[in-house]
């Protein structure tokens, strides 16, 4: 068991060793332009977790004192996941690029500010007008992981 995914030419397929893994929603400014849609769909996976094989691309930057390395296609530069020092040993897949991926259902909205005002939220879920604390973000992914 486990998840599969491919960028949107194939040319990068990925395998996820893992049976459950918190998926969140972004609805950062940031995370809106880099997917040019209304918020980004994050898995916090363990970095051994996922096996990739095809040519990615890897863009650096530091943004308030983290530095984060995101990969791509290095084809048809579909975002595949990123590595961030606030979170060592884990990489942030995005979700989308999983197949099966309409069976995920977020756990937590972060930077809810930021979100679109057409999109409503279910009742229940964890959610933040920012960045929770790592604390108080591991408490609410913890109460409900996904399976798969
Ligand atoms: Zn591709
Ligand atoms: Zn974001």
């Amino acid at each position: 068991m486990g998840f599969t995914g491919q960028c949107r030419c194939g040319q990068v397929q990925l395998q996820l060793q893992i049976e459950s893994a918190p998926l969140y929603a972004c609805h950062c400014l940031n995370c809106q332009r880099w997917s040019g849609s209304a918020f980004a769909l994050h898995m916090l996976c363990p970095a051994q977790a996922i096996e990739i094989s095809g040519s990615t691309l890897a863009y650096t930057h530091t943004t308030e004192g983290h530095t984060s390395t995101q990969y791509a296609c290095g084809t048809c530069f579909t975002r595949l996941f990123n590595e961030t020092d606030a979170a060592p040993g884990m990489r942030v897949l995005r979700a989308g690029v999983l197949h099966g991926a309409d069976r995920l259902a977020p756990l937590a909205h972060i930077w809810v500010k930021r979100k679109q005002p057409w999109i409503s939220l279910p009742e229940g879920v964890a959610q933040w007008p920012e960045s929770p604390t790592p604390e108080d973000f591991a408490v609410a992914i913890s109460e409900g992981r996904l399976q798969v």
